[in-house]
């Protein structure tokens, strides 16, 4: 076998394995035997412990894992940890480093090569091989070995991340953190219910039987009917099949006798599990045993397995839908969860969410925001099955999930709550005041907005007007496009609600990250691709259907302004609007009575930073998208949690582009506003005002945060800051030292929670 063959072998493998101890068992033994060295051992780094656990070996003595621990700079171990690159020694002895364990049995070995299992850039263990002879392992078996760490990296980041692997060492439980992406701000405790996909066998959790006996009643009528599923399909086959592969069916009845799987998962629904997990447990095991095997024709029999087991799943699922119970205060997580099924659910019993997928521009995290539910997404590494039922921390200020937390911490989280709703509370008084500074310098706070339920919410709060609405989100959660009466009646609704003040409806802005599923767009590389603008010049025929159903909704109202998102050239904003020119001709044509509507656009491209004046001289307004603009400023794509660190509006790049924007749009006597989320962070926002920007657009939740911040400052100071922090070369340390400032002058509480980064 090559080395490659024998790399994915050993991939698969540990992927397959049940569970994490037996995974690193198996690498252990494929390592070893695959190099045909004598020791193969995984040393995992415990970070509370501070030390390097010995977690498998096969060759060392096997009392010694789970038992024997190295301090992080301690022995050769801890020395490949600390330079995180391989070591390859000869002779291990006389290397000043060793640290002679003597539980673990090493004496004989002298060769030692050691290399790092590295992950998102952080030592997570240490892969060791070693050998009785002295000897110096050669170039290729070093390449072989970092290969395999770098492969097998994810899955013990995995394992790291949810702690498991020193759960099981009989240590007392500690509290595990899985960083995502905040989806919606705020915090919230509470229990963890799993919402899993359903047919999807790998996704059905553990959970206790209620009754015994109904599991089982509930197994043997799955059992019926995929038999008789499985009769019917070969009475079927009888035509085209010859009588050998016929005899696959038998075979698959015989599976399914009562004496062969379904028995294994009866002893599993004895034990104590609900029918669903034994039978994944039953077929997992059973597809394990068959991928394992050298022989291909019976490693071909695990893909049977896996298919009757899905036919009995489907089985169980149409059998027992129950009714899903919600405890108060429940953490919703799931794999991803979309819209409309959290729409479905009884909000007032949702506290929080969690997803490992997913990303903060999912309609699913703009709805959590507009219901103000505290929500992490992306948190990839979350073990959500092992999660279920267990109590949560969702922090939503900083896109973070803890579970088993201690004493201290959840008391921390309950004063952060209570301060959070005390603080509500008490800004709720600023409804009807002013976003002015003490010196009398006002700016205007809208809203972005998306869903009817954002309505109420900002009109509760004061908005002064609408200065983003995404119009592809009553598109997002429909399945075909809404006609131009539809659009009409949903686009009437905003406008009356916030009339006479101006309501910004954005033409749709699909592509990139948001796709409609009547309309996929499939790219290599979707958000340099056929995004915004783009689409709907391409396409008219939706353009104009959208721009008349918004000058038909603004009759009588005349509160409507239009914005294009993604703009990167002249040419688009003059098509845009030579469109939008001809759809009014044509309704008023129709004896609509509107007034044509200011035109603006986005500025969310560098290119169109250094066209604002052009594109100023043109148009009746400029709103900076922060969100696209600072992903595409620092080609960090807004949605990556491994890059998130990177993602930071307040970069030296992105401010001196904001600034250069309002200079230029007001040269052109032209207003400019900003409706990314950096408008809705206070600390952000105070210096948006100060670079003379006349209107922030933001989430209706964090308006009165703003406006309590503005009231407190005056344009003086806030000048002073914005020369001073146009100074700094770093957006770490510009974010650090507004934090500073601003805590100074009182506004600690309003900025403490702030998302870092
Ligand atoms: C932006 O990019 O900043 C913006 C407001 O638009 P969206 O988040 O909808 O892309
Ligand atoms: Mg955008």
């Amino acid at each position: 076998m090559s080395m490659l063959d024998t790399l994915r072998r050993i991939v698969q493998e540990v992927n397959n394995a049940p569970d994490i101890r037996s995974a690193l068992d198996f690498m252990a033994l494929r390592v070893r035997d695959a190099m045909g060295t004598e020791v193969c051992s995984i040393y995992l780094r415990d970070n509370t412990a501070e030390r390097y656990v010995l977690m498998a070996s096969e060759g060392l003595k096997r009392e010694a894992v789970g038992h024997v621990s190295l301090g992080f700079s301690e022995g050769l171990v801890g020395q490949v940890g600390q330079r995180e690159e391989p070591i390859n020694l000869e002779d291990a002895f006389a290397h000043p480093k060793f640290h002679y364990l003597a539980e673990t049995g090493e004496d004989p070995f002298h060769a030692f090569l050691g290399v790092p299992v590295m992950h998102h850039g952080e030592v997570l263990g240490v892969l060791v091989v070693q050998q009785r002879d002295a000897r110096r392992f050669d170039q290729s078996e070093e390449a072989f070995l970092v290969t395999i760490s770098a492969q097998l990296s994810a899955v013990i980041a995995h394992a790291h991340a949810s702690g498991v692997l020193f759960e099981q060492l009989d240590t007392p439980e500690r509290a595990s953190f899985y960083d995502g992406v905040a989806g919606a701000s705020g915090a919230a405790i509470g229990i963890a219910k799993l919402l899993f996909p359903e047919t999807d066998l790998s996704a059905v959790p553990d959970r206790d039987a209620e009754d015994v006996a109904s599991e089982i009643a509930l197994l043997d009528e799955a059992l019926v009917r995929v038999r008789q599923e499985i009769r019917d399909l070969a009475e079927r086959a009888k035509a085209s099949l010859g009588a050998e592969e016929q005899a696959l069916f038998d075979v698959y009845l015989r599976m399914l006798d009562r004496h062969a799987l379904p028995a294994e998962v009866i002893a599993r629904i004895r034990e104590g599990q609900w029918v669903q997990g034994a039978l994944r447990m039953v077929v997992d095991a059973h597809v394990h045993n068959f991928e394992m095997m050298d022989d291909p024709y019976l490693r071909e029999r695990a893909a049977d397995v896996r298919d009757l087991g899905r036919r009995l799943l489907t089985q169980l699922q149409s059998r027992n839908r129950r009714q899903i119970e919600y405890p108060a205060h429940c953490i919703l997580m799931g794999d991803d969860i979309s819209a409309p099924m959290l729409m479905e659910l009884p909000a007032e019993r949702i506290a929080g969410i969690v997803t490992s997928r997913g990303s903060r521009n999912s309609h699913m995290a703009i709805v959590a925001r507009a219901m103000g539910i505290p929500t992490v997404v992306g948190c990839q590494n979350l073990p959500l099955k092992k999660l279920d039922g267990k109590e949560l921390i969702v922090d939503g200020f900083r896109g973070r999930v803890v579970a088993n937390a201690s004493v201290e911490l959840k008391q921390q989280f309950e004063e952060i709550i209570a301060e959070e709703e005390s603080l509500l509370a008490g800004l709720e008084k600023l409804r009807d005041e002013p976003a002015q500074t003490e010196d009398g310098v006002r700016v205007q706070l809208q809203v972005n907005t998306g869903l009817m339920t954002d309505i109420n919410r900002s009109i509760e709060r004061g908005a002064e007007g609408v200065g983003l609405y995404r119009t592809e989100i009553p598109f997002m959660v429909r399945d075909r496009f809404p006609s131009e009466e539809e659009q009409r009646a949903i686009y009437r609704e905003q406008l009356a609600a916030f009339a006479p003040m101006p309501v910004t409806m954005r033409t749709l802005d699909i592509g990139g990250d948001k796709s409609l599923s009547y309309f996929p767009i499939e790219e290599e590389n979707p958000f340099l691709g056929w995004r915004g603008i783009r689409v709907t010049l391409d396409h008219p025929e939706i353009f104009i259907v959208q721009v008349r159903a918004m000058l038909k909704a603004a009759e009588g109202f005349d509160n409507l302004r239009i914005m294009l998102p993604m703009i990167t050239s002249v040419f688009e904003a003059e098509e845009a609007q030579h469109l939008i020119h001809r759809a009014w001709l044509e309704v008023r044509e129709e004896g609509i009575d509107v007034a044509m509507p200011p035109v603006g656009v986005m500025i969310e491209v560098p290119a169109s930073v250094y066209q604002a004046r052009a594109l100023a001289q043109r148009v009746d307004f400029l709103s900076v998208g922060t969100n696209d603009l600072t992903q595409y400023l620092l080609a960090v794509d807004r949605n990556n949690r491994q890059i998130a660190d990177l993602y930071n509006s307040l970069h030296p790049a992105v401010l001196h582009a904001l600034l250069h924007v309002v200079e230029q749009a007001h040269e052109e006597g032209k207003p400019v506003s900003v409706c990314g989320e950096m408008a809705g962070d206070p600390a952000s926002a105070l210096l948006l005002m100060a670079m003379g920007y006349d209107a922030l657009s933001m989430s209706a939740s964090n308006l009165l945060r703003v406006k309590a911040a503005v009231r407190k400052v005056s344009m003086g100071f806030l000048r002073r800051l914005l020369n001073e922090v146009l100074a700094m070369d770093n957006g770490e340390v510009i974010a650090s030292y507004m934090d500073l400032q601003l805590t100074k002058v009182g506004l600690g509480d309003l900025i403490r929670h702030r998302k870092s980064g």
